[in-house]
């Protein structure tokens, strides 16, 4: 049995007041919800302020990005010790804004889930598709590069604490969710790939999550396909019910 995963990505909002607010309306929400792992990604700085306020609720706490360094002269980057340190047990690895923005590479993303994980964090590792790739007929092509590219050198055991979330790039933010059968296909087609590359054992176990779009009124139908073990949520993690309803599968 995989345990379903509902994580909210604040992207780039929420102050530490803003989140601390959004939490307290949450938490209520979500309280006797032991079927579910529940995580929500503030940005950097929110993350010190939110361990004293999750205490209880069995809301784990993430961040968006990691540096696989785990000190040094990195202007600007965060490792892994750091984020534990801030009260983190989940990262966010490879969303694709970061693909898009910020330069991440298949490399660059397996250099930070190894880092991740010898930091005992647990890794959300993102991959998905661009409509002009899906659009050429490569999906199947550009996803299996991006999980092998990710996950490059690492071992059964090693991979078992592995998140991955699959979010087709043409369905974030734009309100166009990928249909059941769609995300199902490609969920389907992913854990193929880590059966490959890492054997059956790990392909059973390994929670994948869909990306994009995810909202009360969609939840449902996900969750009810086979491969879909859960849902990494952008715009609708922001506030406390739709996030919660998110949790109970629309209900
Ligand atoms: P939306 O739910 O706003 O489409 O964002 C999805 C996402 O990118 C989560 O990481």
């Amino acid at each position: 049995m995989r345990k379903p995963v509902i994580a909210g990505n604040w992207k780039l909002y929420k102050t530490k007041d803003e989140a601390l607010a959004l939490i307290e309306e949450l938490a209520p929400l979500v309280t006797g919800v032991d079927n579910v792992e529940i995580v929500v990604a503030p940005v950097f700085t929110v993350l010190p302020a939110l361990p004293a306020a999750l205490a209880g609720t069995g809301i784990n706490l993430a961040a968006q990005d990691v540096f696989w360094e785990e000190e040094g002269a990195y202007t600007g980057e965060v490792s892994p010790r750091m984020l534990l340190d801030a009260g983190a047990s989940h990262v966010i690895i490879g969303h694709s804004e970061r693909r898009q923005y910020f330069g991440e590479t298949d490399t660059t993303v397996n250099k930070k889930i190894k880092a991740a994980l010898k930091g005992a964090l647990v890794p959300i590792f993102c991959i998905g598709e661009t409509l002009e790739e899906r659009e050429a007929g490569n999906t199947f092509k550009v996803l299996e590069r991006q999980v092998k590219g990710g996950l490059e050198g690492l071992t059964e055991t090693q991979f078992a604490a592995v998140i991955i979330a699959y979010e087709p790039v043409w369905a974030i933010g734009t309100g166009k969710v990928a249909t059941d059968d769609q995300a199902q296909e490609a969920h389907a087609f992913i854990r193929g790939v880590v059966a490959q590359l890492l054997g059956k054992n790990a392909a059973d176990k390994v929670r994948i999550l869909y990306g994009g779009s995810v909202k009360p009124e969609n939840v449902k139908g996900l969750m009810s396909r086979p491969d879909i073990d859960g849902a990494l949520v952008g715009g609708a993690s922001l506030k406390g019910a739709s996030f919660a309803s998110i949790v109970r599968f629309g209900e």
